[in-house]
């Protein structure tokens, strides 16, 4: 099967919603209308109802950056999968690395996060990635393979394609430093194989994002790569003819 691409913006803490606003109408008019690439913005929370209203009638899809797992209850400050769903979230960030660092989330809470998103719905974008010091410690592979196999522990097959998995390595994050090609698709074909082996050939039509610093200048090239199905973009995904350049990039390479 040929592979199909999807972008995603994750915006972080930026944005008002009225900022939010003006960003997903310049994303509308530049690559609103197009199918053959999966394009999807996550704005905060706060702008997810303002975003779903500019995004409506388009092919760009909605998404938010974090869910709690439990339906409903006591639970002060949280937001759960049905909330999003109501503003017509189709995707959900999980297990952002600024999330495990400053949060303290583990790989058993965010597995909790990511059924509860599948079981309503929502397709859950699983993070994964090492530190610096682990992969100069030579980690790497073993660090990422635990992330995805926790993640995902006891998700039916039957549910695998609604699943996204990106990988982000932490030192790549917002610091302008990009894994080469060669070392985004190694990690990537590891990537894979967790997923062949936990939904055999379900699989292999996993969409595998990658995400640190991809911008512009370096998209195409990562984009080549054979198990890179995407990008999850940060900085390059507040502007919208950045983040619009980055979406004409995958539709290219569709062709
Ligand atoms: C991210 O945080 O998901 C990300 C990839 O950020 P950036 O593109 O800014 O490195």
């Amino acid at each position: 099967m040929a592979k199909r691409y999807l972008i995603a913006g994750n915006w972080k803490m930026n944005k008002t919603s009225g900022e939010a606003k003006a960003l997903v109408e310049g994303i509308v008019a530049a690559v609103g209308k197009q199918t053959s690439v999966d394009v999807a913005v996550c704005p905060t929370f706060t702008s997810l109802e303002t975003a779903s209203k500019a995004l409506a009638g388009s092919s760009v899809k909605l998404g938010a950056q974090n869910m709690y797992p439990k339906p409903s209850g006591a639970y002060t400050g949280e937001i759960s999968a049905d909330m999003l769903l109501d503003f017509g979230c189709t995707y959900v960030v999980l297990g952002h690395s600024e999330r495990r660092e400053y949060f303290k989330e583990t790989d058993e809470f965010i597995n909790e996060k990511v059924k509860s998103a599948l079981s309503a719905g929502m397709k859950p974008i699983l993070c994964v990635g090492e530190t610096l010091e682990q992969r100069e410690g030579g980690s790497t592979i073993d660090v990422v393979s635990k992330q995805v196999l926790g993640g995902l522990k006891d998700v039916p097959a039957s549910q695998a394609e609604n699943v996204v998995v990106a990988y982000e390595p932490v030192w790549a994050i917002g610091t302008g430093k990009t894994a080469t090609p060669a070392m985004a698709q190694e990690v990537h074909a590891e990537i894979r194989k967790n997923l062949v082996s936990l939904f055999e050939e379900a699989g292999n039509n996993i969409q595998i994002l990658y995400g640190g610093s991809m911008k512009p200048e370096n998209a195409e090239a990562l984009l080549k790569e054979k198990d890179i199905d995407g990008g999850l973009i940060g900085g390059a995904s507040l502007k919208a003819d950045s983040f619009a350049s980055l979406v004409n990039t995958a539709i290219s390479l569709s062709k």
